[in-house]
């Protein structure tokens, strides 16, 4: 290793003038060592997009936005001066209102829709609308068609979601309130008789709609209207269910813009992959993203929930607006909507909102004793708001810097029930976040792909494309990823991938069997105790192959929980030891030790490599975090991927790493996971990682002109020789954007 004397000696030519040291930079730099660039394996980076040019839509200037969630109660207690003037010291540019449609927060004349009970005929969404005004804040008008009062199901039975016997659906938490079905004349009638309302009296820049569409499930209902369509959970009721969205959604939006062209209407969305609209058909249509991930909890515990939805976001709205809501307050079983969540814990979301490209929002619910009982969150998000002002330049992403595709698989998401009995929601789950989690531990730069954006043009910037049991593939979606194979992209597949068409009708063979070089041969075979392995063939002349680089001393691996069983291939690197007794230990041994049904299957052609795996270990090494599962997957990756980085980063620890192409050059942000909260619970505080070491290539003739580290507020020192970009973080507290200027 090199020290920092020794580094810039070494390196002192390629280092321009413009390169600064603070002296608060050098006793930082010299008490971190400064390692030698690591450039293997490193991809020239393309040329930056340009610029967008012409108007652009005012939304996407938005940096900040701000939402206290009004209660029934706050007319009769918020102070709507300090609330405004709150979110205008945070630098927000645009605030939610509640219009509600459950409870009215001004005077409305909209049968059933009935006034608060504090309102008292007070104009309360008004005057705020007013103070937001006065402080420069745009405002959203903010609306809940989910839910409505017996006098209106009394009057419009037809408007409630109904169960199997006829009874009407009620809230679980509040059994006074019906819930409104989707496909009733509720959302054609009333809904849009209050955005007229609205915007007849309002100067509202926008119209959301929260509590519709549903956002990670499938409505179950069985009106005079649904019990016609097709069953819930069906790839056919998943056609009609977003035709319904799409007419709704274009019904809305088109009265938002009677009034100003510049308004539109957007709708609660989230969900990660398992959202419930068709991603690819609302990334076109949609002006604004609004990701409703708002924390962790106990079902989905893992820390990175926002940037994964982050990764959503980029691989559907090309670019458009979509920002993250952050719960200032308590998520989770039990929650606490009026109580502050840990600052650790908030924190951490609003970086993964900034790291994966996304806009901060921030929210708390209700406004007690003038504003809030719990005032703890308001410094949390004012200094992390007013902190963002200061770069908003870096965080406003052009396209992010990623060789690695990972189909997202929507429908398998939503409507592959898994291979057993498990509900999909699980399965799919586990199998996403395996894949997530083996990711992140490797470092590797990648995007998620929308099944339905597979076209040559999305593709061919990957040099890899993985296939984490992306079970529901239609022959055409089949056919764009053989033709990018046979343009010389590379592929990991496995399991049930392409067993199943877009309809989720069984397919005889895999859809890709022909561009594995695999073939089914019997039926999913589960795990009765004791899970299969992975037989090592020819140990020692094998063990040299990239796939199975640092296993040592054992001449099987773990396995997976399930696997479709394949006929047998020639040369097999790995073999499958089927799967046997766990207990009693006396019978925990293998009856059958050998066999020629492959583990593995592995094959080349020309630049394209790719790799099938049988059993389902993405999922396996979710459940398990078994280490063989983790080398195997990882060098799997280099091995389909040629090893080829876009942006390295070396260091210890467990960290989430995006790079984004900006306006003004690049950031690369690492997000520090290293923390015993990471997957479960919620982060108490953070714990400092050292240094990590980043090398980029960038495109000929840019030259970098700074590289600023924008939460620890200094300069960092990087070398530039032959395009290598290369420079030192030299520690990471919970979030840390290196933020590269070029010219
Ligand atoms: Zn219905």
């Amino acid at each position: 290793m090199l020290n920092r004397r020794a580094f810039l000696k070494t390196s002192a030519a390629a280092i321009p003038a413009t390169a600064t040291l603070s002296a608060l930079d050098l006793a930082a730099e010299d008490a971190a060592p400064n390692p030698k660039p690591n450039a293997a394996g490193l991809a020239t980076l393309p040329e930056h997009i340009a610029p967008v040019t012409g108007a652009v839509p005012w939304q996407q200037k938005i940096r900040r936005v701000a939402q206290s969630n009004m209660t029934e109660h706050d007319p009769a207690v918020m102070n709507v001066d300090e609330w405004a003037d709150y979110w205008h010291s945070t630098g927000a540019q645009i605030i939610f209102v509640s219009v509600t449609g459950i409870l009215a927060f001004y005077p409305s004349k909209v049968p059933f829709h009935r006034h608060g009970k504090y309102l008292k005929d007070r104009d309360f969404f008004g005057e705020c609308v007013a103070a937001a005004k006065k402080r420069n804040m745009r405002v959203v008008a903010r609306m809940s068609p989910d839910l409505n009062w017996g006098d209106a199901l009394a009057a419009h039975p037809e408007w409630a979601m109904r169960n199997k016997d006829g009874g009407a659906q009620y809230s679980t938490e509040e059994p006074r309130l019906f819930k409104t079905c989707m496909f009733s004349t509720y959302m054609d009638d009333y809904m849009t008789a209050i955005i007229r309302e609205v915007n007849s009296l309002y100067d509202v820049d926008c119209f959301y709609t929260n509590g519709w569409p549903p956002i990670g499930s499938l409505p179950d209902c069985h009106c005079a209207i649904c019990s016609k369509l097709p069953p819930t959970g069906t790839a056919e009721y998943w056609r009609v269910f977003n035709d319904r969205i799409f007419e709704l959604w274009q019904k809305y939006d088109a009265l938002a813009k009677e009034k100003k062209p510049d308004s539109f209407f957007f709708a609660n969305l989230g969900g990660g992959v398992h959202g419930s609209p068709n991603l690819d058909r609302l990334g076109k249509l949609a002006a604004w993203y609004q990701a409703d991930n708002q924390g962790r909890t106990y079902d989905d515990a893992a820390v990175w929930g926002c940037s994964q939805q982050g990764r959503v976001c980029s691989a559907i709205m090309n670019g458009k607006f979509a920002a993250n809501v952050t719960a200032a307050y308590s998520t989770g079983t039990p929650g606490w909507r009026n109580a502050s969540k840990n600052p650790a814990e908030a924190t951490m979301w609003l970086n993964e909102t900034l790291a994966s490209g996304m806009v901060p929002y921030y929210h708390f619910v209700g406004s007690e004793n003038g504003f809030c009982e719990d005032r703890r969150w308001q410094k949390t998000g004012r200094d992390f708001l007013r902190w963002t002002e200061k770069h908003d330049a870096h965080f406003t992403t052009r396209r992010s810097v990623a060789n690695i595709g990972v189909v997202m698989g929507q429908s398998t998401q939503l409507l592959y029930p898994g291979p057993g009995l498990k509900p999909a929601r699980r399965y799919m789950h586990e199998t996403t976040q395996g894949l997530y989690d083996a990711l992140l531990r490797g470092r590797f730069a990648f995007d998620y792909v929308h099944e339905d954006r597979l076209d040559p043009e999305q593709l061919r910037r990957y040099r890899a494309l993985l296939l984490p049991n992306i079970a529901m593939l239609s022959d055409r979606q089949c056919q764009q990823i053989r033709d990018y194979v046979k343009a010389g992209g590379s592929v990991m597949g496995g399991f049930e991938t392409s067993l199943y068409d877009e309809n989720m009708k069984p397919r005889a063979d895999f859809g890709l069997a022909d561009v594995f070089g695999v073939s089914r041969a019997g039926d999913v075979i589960g795990t009765n105790g004791n899970a299969y392995y992975a037989r090592i063939e020819k140990p020692g002349a094998a063990q040299k192959h990239p796939l199975l680089e640092g296993f040592a001393d054992t001449n099987w691996l773990a396995g997976a929980q399930n696997r479709v069983p394949l006929k047998p291939v020639d040369d097999p690197l790995l073999t499958v030891v089927p799967g046997f007794v766990r207990y009693p230990p006396e019978l925990a041994y293998p009856p059958q030790s050998h066999t020629n049904e492959p583990a593995v299957v592995l094959r080349e052609m020309g630049a394209s490599r790719t790799a099938w795996f049988p059993g389902d270990v993405e999922r396996t090494f979710w459940l398990t975090g078994h280490g063989d599962i983790l080398r195997l997957l990882h060098n799997t990756i280099r091995w389909v991927t040629h090893d080829e980085r876009v942006v390295r980063v070396d260091g210890e620890g467990f960290i989430e790493m995006f790079c984004w192409e900006t306006d003004p050059g690049y950031a690369v942000h690492l997000l520090n996971y290293t923390n015993p909260d990471a997957q479960h619970g919620w982060l108490q505080g953070s714990f400092r990682l050292g240094p990590q070491t980043v090398a980029m290539k960038l495109p000929e003739r840019v030259r970098v002109k700074s590289v600023e580290l924008l939460k620890a507020g200094t300069a960092a020192q990087f070398s530039f020789d032959n395009q290598l970009l290369h420079f030192t973080v030299p520690h990471v507290d919970d979030y840390e954007v290196a933020a590269i200027s070029v010219a």
